[in-house]
C-alpha cells in the first residue's frame, strides 16, 4: 500500500480523486484533515472593518484630487465620440460655402501696378551695372 503524496491529497480535496485509499489508511486521513484545516484558515476573509475601505477610498480620492463622478466617467468617451462624429459629418456633408477671394479687386490692381513697375527687360541685379553705362541716368 502506497500513501498519497501532496499532489494526490490536493487532487482528492479538489474532487478529482476517489476516496479509495483514505478508507484503509488513517495516516493519509489525518494528512487530508490537516490540509483541509490549512485551506479553511487561508480562505477565511481578513477581519477588516468595512469602514476601513471607505476611509481608504476617501483618502486616495483626496490625494489625487476629486475624481470625476460616475456619470462623467461613463459618458465622457461616448460624448467625445459623438462630437467627433458630428464634426466629421458637418465637414463632409455641408455644402462648401462661397469662398471669398483672398485678394480683392483693389489688391489685384495694386499688385499689378507693382509688378509692372518692377518688371523690366534687364534683371534687377544687373541694373546698377547698366546704370554705369547709361549717361542719361547719371547727371553729375
Ligand atoms: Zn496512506
Amino acid at each position: 500500500m502506497r500513501c498519497w503524496n501532496n499532489d494526490e491529497i490536493l487532487e482528492y480535496l479538489s474532487g478529482l480523486r476517489d476516496r479509495g485509499h483514505l478508507d484503509e489508511c488513517p495516516g493519509c486521513r489525518s494528512r487530508v484533515e490537516e490540509a483541509r484545516g490549512v485551506f479553511a484558515r487561508r480562505l477565511v476573509q481578513p477581519d477588516v472593518d468595512a469602514g476601513f475601505f471607505a476611509a481608504q477610498r476617501a483618502a486616495v480620492g483626496s490625494r489625487i484630487g476629486r475624481a470625476p463622478g460616475r456619470w462623467l466617467r461613463v459618458w465622457t468617451p461616448a460624448l467625445g465620440a459623438t462630437a467627433a462624429f458630428l464634426t466629421l459629418a458637418m465637414v463632409t456633408l455641408m455644402p462648401p460655402s462661397k469662398q471669398e477671394p483672398l485678394v480683392s479687386q483693389d489688391d489685384r490692381e495694386f499688385y499689378r501696378e507693382i509688378y509692372a513697375s518692377v518688371q523690366s527687360e534687364v534683371p534687377r541685379a544687373a541694373q546698377p551695372i547698366q546704370e554705369l553705362f547709361d549717361d542719361s541716368s547719371k547727371e553729375n
